[in-house]
């Protein structure tokens, strides 16, 4: 006796009923600390478009694209991505740093030479390799951008800033990859096999003190702070945002006094306001996802290919 058929109901869910729909399949809430062009690329590849093809489909440049909106980015491709990811425009510039911190954003490099001068550049992103290692979805955090920031407080480590098998940076707009962040897109070393130096009690507690002189400091302060690297011996002219973090954690036990002395000096300035939470993210993003969707989407935000 043969067992009966198994019948077998397939509904199509409300994203797929429109062929026209601008809406791309798959969405990604992003995380509270993420950096905004981290949780683009995440985006993108969700829906099988990987970091290099992105910045041309969405209107920006291709290359080094993120440096184009992680400071903001215009209205016409922000209500292309609202329109594409079904998250509030309005969501967007939480993602963002503060317009207070842009000062003490690592400079835009990502390839440096393997000369003495290139081992001292900065190369504009940061990355704790135990957290992308840790992360369900790993996700770079906006405060890793900072050059004031140099540990990661929760694993207590030095953040690394270049591959340490081919010493390049991070060149996450240019990945091939559908599982971003966790490889070198120069040489494929798996990232989260790096760890950053161990730092002693004492660099750790100078360290926070950096970072809290930081958020503290008004401009006048801040302006202090970029100049640092003058302490070291010899002096350097450049400032902390186009150093290395090897540098940078030099710089560290050389202007000890001066951090403590900052990071103890009255804040100027009204308290930041709090970032987003997690809630407030999820609560704005479902309330996107169910609303009807707008035909009339921007000419820059085309479905992916599937
Ligand atoms: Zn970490
Ligand atoms: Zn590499």
């Amino acid at each position: 006796m043969r067992p009966a058929a198994v019948e077998i109901e397939i509904t199509l869910q409300p994203r797929y009923r429109s062929p026209s729909s601008r809406r791309w399949p798959v969405m990604v809430a992003p995380r509270p600390d993420e950096w905004l062009p981290g949780w683009l690329i995440r985006f993108g590849a969700a829906n099988g478009v990987p970091a290099h093809a992105l910045g041309a489909l969405l209107g920006l440049e291709s290359g080094n694209w993120a440096r184009n909106i992680e400071c903001g980015m215009s209205p016409a491709i922000a209500c292309d991505l609202e329109t594409a990811s079904g998250l509030s425009a309005a969501m967007l510039p939480t993602l963002v740093l503060p317009r207070t911190d842009h000062i003490l954003m690592l400079a835009p490099r990502v390839n440096v030479s393997s000369s003495a001068v290139g081992r001292r550049q900065a190369t504009w992103l940061q990355l704790c390799p135990r957290c992308l290692e840790e992360d369900e979805a790993p996700y770079l955090r906006s405060h890793w951008r900072l050059a004031t920031r140099l540990i990661c407080q929760h694993h207590g480590r030095q953040l690394i800033d270049r591959c340490p098998a081919c010493r390049q940076g991070f060149a996450v707009c240019e990945a091939a990859s559908l599982s971003p962040f966790i490889t070198c897109t120069t040489c494929g070393q798996d990232l989260r096999a790096a760890a950053g130096p161990q730092l002693g009690t004492s660099t750790l507690r100078i360290a926070l003190a950096l970072e809290r002189a930081s958020r503290i400091a008004g401009f006048h302060h801040r302006s202090k702070i970029l100049a640092l690297p003058l302490e070291l011996d010899p002096p350097l002219s450049r400032p902390l945002t186009q150093l290395s973090g090897m540098v940078r954690a030099r710089c560290l036990s050389f202007a000890r006094p001066r951090i403590l002395a900052l990071a103890k000096t009255p804040s100027p300035l009204p308290p930041v306001s709090p970032r987003t939470t997690m809630h407030d993210l999820l609560t704005a993003y479902a309330a996107v996802a169910i609303r009807p969707h707008a035909q009339s989407a921007g000419k820059r935000s085309g479905a992916p290919k599937t």
